[in-house]
């Protein structure tokens, strides 16, 4: 694949060399700096899918893969952290008026960084977070098992399964606030540099104003449905970096092979529509995770003993790994990825 030529992605890059690659193990240890987020505020890249008249990039899929690989290699929490954003992104540009003219501006400029809670929705028929109408707006109820940036980011976008069967996607600043309780910081095996919490949602009310999209679950999830599907650019930026550890001989073959995946599932991408050929992107996102697993397992054999020092780098490229095998997992790639690993 050649890496596409965008003033995004030379940013990208020199975000990663000069910062982020060269602190990667220190924040894997403790938590992303505000440092970090205020760098990845001013280098554009949080409009790298906005419209340009909101003073976005509007720049084409392969930038934002391409980025998306150069971040997760040089430091996977930084690049957790900023990839929620694009979701609420994208959600305010085909979303209500009114949030949009008031958010998208600020979002695209990189003037505010989103989270985004709404994982559990792929949960369905169980609903974790529930709405329901109340005082001319919205009452969320429930939990959110994952939100990421806690802290870090300045809003929030929020979903739940209404009392109708709709999905509901609303924006609330990103903080603490009656009805919106969060859990400490998780520890975890990779990422807890990334603040991720659990909320409790106790009655939190959101005015209509706030509401960004509201249709009915089934076409919100069939929408969905290609993202749980396709290959991530992260597996493909923590591979590459792995293979960066190894000699030729070993990193020349699980290079050849990441090529073939990425080609075709990011031609699928570009290519079809983004209904068809679910199963063969299933197919390439499992293969994905299999080079994945090896280039980091290799790296890990390849720097011995030493690999186990809690700063090196082959173990936390490993360790990320494990993360991004479970991350966007649906019921459906769970199976799937089960079914591969036991044939
Ligand atoms: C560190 C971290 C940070 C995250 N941050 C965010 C965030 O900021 N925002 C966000 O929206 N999401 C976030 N996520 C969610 C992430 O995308 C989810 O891990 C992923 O969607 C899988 O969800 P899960 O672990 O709850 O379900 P999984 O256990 O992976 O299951 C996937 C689905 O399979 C089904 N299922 C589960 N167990 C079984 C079973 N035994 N038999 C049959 N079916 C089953 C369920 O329908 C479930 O929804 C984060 C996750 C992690 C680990």
């Amino acid at each position: 694949m050649t890496t596409p030529s965008h003033p995004l992605v030379a940013r990208a890059q020199r975000l990663a060399d000069d910062l982020l690659a060269p602190q990667a193990a220190a924040v894997d240890r403790t938590e992303v700096p505000v440092g970090h987020i205020e760098a990845i505020k001013r280098s554009g890249l949080l409009g790298l899918g906005a419209p340009e008249e909101y003073g976005g990039s509007a720049a084409p899929a392969a930038v934002a893969r391409a980025t998306a690989e150069i971040l997760a290699g040089a430091c996977c929490s930084t690049w957790f952290v900023q990839t929620q954003h694009h979701t609420p992104v994208a959600t305010l540009v085909k979303g209500e008026a009114p949030v949009r003219e008031r958010l998208l501006g600020p979002m695209a400029r990189g003037e505010l960084l989103s989270g985004v809670a709404y994982a559990h929705l792929r949960a369905h028929p169980r609903t974790p977070v529930r709405v329901e109408r109340a005082r001319g707006g919205w009452r969320f109820e429930g939990t959110v098992p994952w939100y990421t940036g806690w802290g870090l980011n300045d809003v929030m976008l929020l979903a739940g399964i209404t009392d109708g069967g709709e999905a509901l996607f609303a924006f609330t600043e990103a903080r603490e606030q009656p009805g919106l309780r969060p859990s400490p910081p998780m520890r975890l095996a990779a990422l807890t540099a990334a603040r991720t919490v659990s909320l409790e949602l106790d009655g939190l009310w959101l005015p209509e104003e706030a509401v960004a999209l509201r249709k009915p679950y089934e076409q919100w999830a069939a929408e969905d449905r290609p993202k749980t599907v396709a290959a991530s650019p992260a597996v493909f930026g923590v591979t590459e970096a792995a293979l960066g550890l190894l000699d030729d001989d070993v990193a020349g073959p699980l290079r050849a092979r990441l090529s073939g995946i990425r080609d075709r599932a990011y031609a699928l991408a570009d290519e079809a529509a983004p209904h068809q050929h679910l199963d063969e992107r299933l197919t390439l996102r499992l293969r994905s995770y299999e080079v994945m697993r090896a280039a980091t397992t290799a790296a890990v054999v390849s720097g011995g003993g030493r690999s186990m020092a809690l700063d090196g780098t082959a173990q936390r490229l490993a360790r990320e790994a494990l993360f991004l095998l479970v991350q966007g997992q649906t019921a459906e790639s769970r199976r799937a990825h089960l079914d591969a690993l036991a044939s």
